[in-house]
């Protein structure tokens, strides 16, 4: 019996994908790939995202060879008609995608045989077993991050967990060294463009300027790697010379130094290039080896083995109406200035800083997504599918899967308090410990109110006044929300905020 065709996603692009052992697909099965242009003619994504997208799926259809039958359909559903899906008993197997609505559209077709997901550390099964383990109790990924370590044996010895304690993060909070500009980091990896991303550049202008796409941000120099050569590349760099100082500046910003010490393999690991099992195992050798200090090591795992795996699971748990949820029933649009990434209409220079960096790059780590970005919707109550979708849209690694719990429930507490205890917002003080942007910001973190108050500052108190009763009922809260009483120009602050309305900060 010739062996089935294997139908590979653009986001199942490494080894791990066509390997035959444990439940994959056919050795030597024929490969087929469908770049649908449907999907980047429904939202205007970032620009560096749709060029990284097509690049790594063309790169690996020319690495594939007379393998692969690369199909360049409107529609998925044409794509398969296109390869002869179905007709005459051709029979295709697939990955387990990463969306639910791609799920969704290989289960309904009778001549597709979906085989377990990869490219992540757990089987969805034995989440379930977890979460059924935790029934009744709140699901947090602490408990769940120590379950996987134990269950990957990763930074264990023997029972216990490497170094005597599971969390290092006190010593991965600190504040960026005073006086300095950028960390002076070694760099990280930076590919170099080919005659692929050429003829995806060309693409790109020929759709846009024929109206047929159109996009946000900007396509500069491509920073993220596109194959599995270029992933391994950026893996080996950032172990051997940027994870010693992972850790301690971790949630740190620096103006100059948008990077810092983090790795940028979000990228490459949701494009399915590298696989979590390797990133994390590769980090363990070099804390053994005496090469980096353990809480680097740990905070790097945490965020791999830990938030990643666990953002994943919870997708696939919460079901398909956590994307609606709007506990806090925020409901304002997304002003212009923020959809258009138009970071020069912005003074706050928090904000303007943080969207310029999406703006060039697609990228930001995850303190100013958290923290100055998601903050700033959570303030102001923009409505939080909308602020899904625009996180999905202009970030180089967003997914489906990877932004419903980051962004709904971790970002705009849009859940209640399933993903985490508290809202993330602050006021401009911890923007200012955590970071060099308020010194030179027209506004100033202390104030409250007059011509130079801190937004963040500002809106922290607005939102905190809004959903006084909701938040005092969380014990994290209870105490913010009794600051509100002190407040002797709490009016004068919540009037000035409704003055200010959707206009830049
Ligand atoms: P590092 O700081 O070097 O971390 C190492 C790796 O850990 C990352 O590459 C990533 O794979 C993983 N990781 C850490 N935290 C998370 C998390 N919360 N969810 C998933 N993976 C995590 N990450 C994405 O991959 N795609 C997204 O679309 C995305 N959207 C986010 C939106 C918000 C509002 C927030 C708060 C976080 C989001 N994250 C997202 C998580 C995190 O910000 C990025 O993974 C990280 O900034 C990517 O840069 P890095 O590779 O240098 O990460
Ligand atoms: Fe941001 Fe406020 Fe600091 Fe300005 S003063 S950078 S607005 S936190």
């Amino acid at each position: 019996m010739a062996p089935r065709t294997h139908w590979l996603f653009g986001d199942q692009l490494g080894p791990h994908f066509l390997d035959p052992r444990h439940g994959g697909p056919d050795a030597h099965s024929p490969v087929l790939m469908i770049e649908s242009r449907s999907v980047l003619r429904r939202r205007r994504f970032h620009r560096a995202k749709a060029h990284l997208v097509l690049s790594a799926m063309r790169h690996r259809a020319d690495e594939l060879g007379d393998r692969v039958h690369y199909v360049r359909a409107q529609t998925y559903a044409e794509g398969l008609a296109e390869a002869g899906a179905g007709v005459g008993g051709h029979r295709l197997t697939v990955c387990h995608p990463t969306s639910r609505a791609a799920l969704d559209f290989v289960t309904a077709r009778d001549e597709v045989d979906v085989l377990a997901a990869r490219g992540f550390l757990l089987p969805r099964a034995e989440f379930g077993v977890w979460a059924r383990e935790h029934k009744g109790d709140r699901l947090r990924m602490e408990g769940f991050y120590r379950w996987v370590r134990r269950r990957h044996e990763l930074l264990m010895d023997g029972d216990e967990p490497a170094g005597g304690t599971w969390n290092l993060d006190h010593d991965n909070r600190e504040p960026p060294p005073r006086g300095r500009p950028t960390l002076e980091a070694p760099a990280p990896y930076s590919p170099a463009e080919d005659e692929i991303d050429d003829e995806v550049r060309h693409d790109l202008d020929r759709w846009e300027r024929d109206g047929e796409v159109s996009f946000v941000g900007r396509d500069g120099p491509r920073r993220f790697p596109v194959t599995r050569r270029e992933a391994l590349a950026a893996l080996r760099r950032f172990v051997s010379h940027r994870l010693g100082d992972f850790g301690r500046y971790e949630d740190a910003m620096l103006a100059a130094d948008p990077v810092m010490s983090h790795s940028l393999l979000s990228v490459p690991l949701n494009l399915g290039l590298l696989d979590p099992a390797e990133c994390v195992e590769r980090a363990e050798r070099a804390w053994r080896a005496g090469e980096a200090p353990l809480n680097s090591v740990e905070g790097f795992v945490r965020q791999i083995a830990g938030w990643r795996e666990y953002v994943w699971q919870l997708y696939w748990h919460f079901g398909e109406d956590y994307r609606n949820r709007n506990a806090l029933r925020h409901t304002a649009p997304l002003p212009d200035w923020f959809l258009d990434l138009d970071a020069d209409a912005v003074t706050a220079n928090c904000l303007s800083t943080t969207l310029a960096q999406v703006r060039d790059t697609g990228w930001t780590h995850h303190i100013p997504r958290l923290m100055v970005l998601g903050s700033r919707a959570l303030q102001d109550g923009w409505n939080p599918a909308a602020v899904t979708d625009w996180f999905h849209r202009c970030f180089v690694d967003g997914y489906d899967w990877v932004m419903l719990p980051n962004v709904v429930g971790m970002s705009q507490y849009a859940d209640g308090g399933r993903m985490t205890t508290k809202p993330y917002t602050s006021g401009g003080a911890y923007i200012n410990k955590m970071s060099d942007l308020c010194a030179p910001c027209a506004y100033r973190p202390t104030d409250r109110t007059g011509e130079r108050a801190c937004p963040y500052t500002a809106g922290y108190w607005a939102f905190l006044h809004r959903h006084r009763t909701a938040l005092s009922a969380n014990h994290r809260m209870a105490r913010a929300v009794k600051g509100l009483d002190r407040l002797k120009d709490l009016d004068q602050l919540l009037d000035e905020s409704a003055q200010r309305g959707g206009r830049a900060p």
